[in-house]
């Protein structure tokens, strides 16, 4: 094994699998028995060392490659580097086992989106993590070098306002960096919208949850291979096996090229 967060190289210790998914969402989402494996291990594949998963994993690679710095072999080598060239960087959402390390970064930002179990508010309290809405977002516009986020627009009702906030907020050289949760060969299912009106949820099919099982981060979108297309949005990599899927938008490129 070899762990692109931490470091660790080994030929004794292996990646540790669990199974992470709910029955209940596996039902929800209708996965097949490969499919749930698939998403198990990317949620899982633990790294003995840094306990990374393998989504998160994939999401330093992503990181590494947006801005690629020569000789740097891991996310913490890349932060090293990436602290003395003072690069700023939004973490929306803790990004799970890659935030201890993004954390050492001087100009990291950390927000707190979705709603979250009563444990985790308590900490962010505690911890004065800021909650910000990723659909309006309080930063200045051209602060950041890099936004990343990982598994939350699935959570988010108006997708593509949260796609050109991290947009906004971008340096004009920036880049955002994330995953969501994405089976290609399907279209896109919206489970639930938000009024306009009166800002109440409407669920359009049974609510779906993602994380523990208590009710919340409640799923707006099950995206599916139209999503991707319709925006176009650039996958950095991604694999269908296990739904590991890599964005990456530059500040440049037009975010919403076409809602729908
Ligand atoms: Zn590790």
């Amino acid at each position: 094994m070899y762990c692109v967060v931490c470091g660790e190289k080994s030929d004794k210790n292996k990646f540790i699998f669990r199974k992470i998914l709910t029955d209940g969402l596996v039902l929800d989402w209708g996965l097949t028995d490969k499919q749930r494996r698939g998403r198990d291990e990317k949620e899982s594949m633990f790294c003995p060392v840094c306990s990374s998963s393998m989504r998160s994993r994939a999401l330093a690679r992503g990181i590494m490659e947006s801005r690629f710095f020569k000789g740097v072999n891991n996310l913490t080598e890349w932060v090293e580097v990436a602290s003395k060239v003072g690069l700023k960087v939004a973490e929306i959402n803790y990004c799970g086992d890659l935030h201890p390390i993004l954390n050492k970064l001087p100009g990291l930002v950390l927000s707190q989106y979705s709603e979250v179990s009563f444990r985790a508010r308590f900490f962010n309290w505690l911890k004065g993590v800021k909650k910000e809405d990723i659909t309006n977002l309080s930063y200045e516009d051209n602060s950041f070098d890099l936004v990343v986020h990982s598994e939350v627009l699935e959570h988010v009702y108006d997708v593509d306002r949260a796609l050109s906030e991290c947009g906004r907020i971008l340096k004009p050289n920036g880049v955002c960096v994330f995953t969501i949760p994405v089976i290609m060969r399907r279209k896109t299912i919206k489970r639930a919208e938000v009024d306009r009106e009166t800002g109440e949820i409407k669920y359009l099919l049974k609510p779906s949850y993602h994380g523990s099982g208590e009710k919340n981060n409640l799923v707006f979108w099950e995206f599916g291979g139209d999503f991707i297309k319709n925006r176009g949005l650039k996958v950095l990599f991604g694999s269908s096996q296990n739904g590991v899927y890599v964005f990456i938008i530059n500040k440049g490129e037009t975010l919403v090229k076409n809602r729908g």
